[in-house]
């Protein structure tokens, strides 16, 4: 696990104009969040907190609370814990480019006697959600094959029944639920960089700002890699840092090559 981020890395070149700040919290409680991302195409981002990354899937079609509802969660890339916080904008043309909103966010628990990390590699991961807008259990259940040959690895999500189930209309939750959970904010103000900031979850005394970009074409990690730098940031962000909060930080200010927005099956999540 040394090294869960790289993928994540390799797809960015980072630097962040109004990037989160501060240090990510300690937390005996695994965190989630669910990010609404309006890219190509609009989806959810659900991040489940695990082994100091967020594991994350990128569900095009987002939750349902109906157990009938199987929804195409799409496993993207890990994330760093301190994104968590992040709400606002990515320019066009980057991996990701659009606008993010935090939709939902709390705490899970896994459930069953297996480890996340086996039931993960099992592919029948089944966890319980305790967040403000999502609650009660779900699996997330991988499918053998995909009609991409295999160049994305392709789960379902599905809720189970429960006292938070609905029998129709399960994805009423997400029309219901058309603002931040962090801000207040609808997809449009935060487009437009307006209103209240982003309160913060992950981040100890952290702050984004209304306008935030999460830009990673342009910066410090731009002008390193000019000025012919690159050997040294990398061997500053592989440097022995004592905790999570550290690393992952040091990894997003130092981005080691530039990527175009690279599409997955034809969407940019
Ligand atoms: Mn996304």
């Amino acid at each position: 696990m040394a090294d869960n981020l790289s993928t994540y890395r390799a797809k960015r070149d980072f630097k962040k104009m109004g990037e989160p700040s501060g240090e990510v919290k300690a937390s005996n409680r695994w965190r989630f969040v669910i990010q609404k991302h309006d890219a190509t195409r609009l989806h959810y981002d659900l991040r489940l907190e695990l082994d100091g990354v967020f594991k994350s899937w990128a569900v095009t079609k987002g939750p349902s609370l109906d157990p009938h509802d199987k929804r195409l969660a799409v496993e993207v890339e890990d994330h760093p814990l301190d994104y968590g916080d992040f709400e606002g904008t990515i320019p066009e043309g980057q991996y990701g480019g659009g606008t993010v909103m935090l939709w939902d966010r709390g705490y899970w628990e896994p459930e069953g006697n297996k480890t996340p990390e086996e039931a993960l590699a099992k592919g029948d991961f089944k966890f319980t959600l305790k967040g403000n807008r999502l609650h009660g259990s779900f699996v997330l259940v991988r499918m053998r094959y995909d009609r991409d040959g295999g160049k994305r690895t392709n789960w379902l999500l599905i809720k189970h029944r429960d006292e938070a189930a609905v029998e129709e209309n399960g994805a009423a939750v997400l029309d219901d639920n058309d603002t931040s959970v962090a801000s207040g904010r609808t997809m449009e103000a935060i487009a437009a960089g307006k209103g209240k900031k982003p309160k913060p979850f992950m981040l100890e005394g952290g702050v984004v700002e209304a306008g935030a970009i999460w830009d990673s074409n342009h910066g410090l990690a731009a002008e390193e890699r000019e000025a012919g730098t690159k050997t040294v940031v990398k061997a500053q962000a592989t440097k022995k840092k004592p905790a999570v909060a550290q690393r992952a930080k040091s990894e997003m200010r130092t981005g080691l090559r530039s990527t175009s927005g690279r599409t997955v099956g034809g969407q940019n999540i």
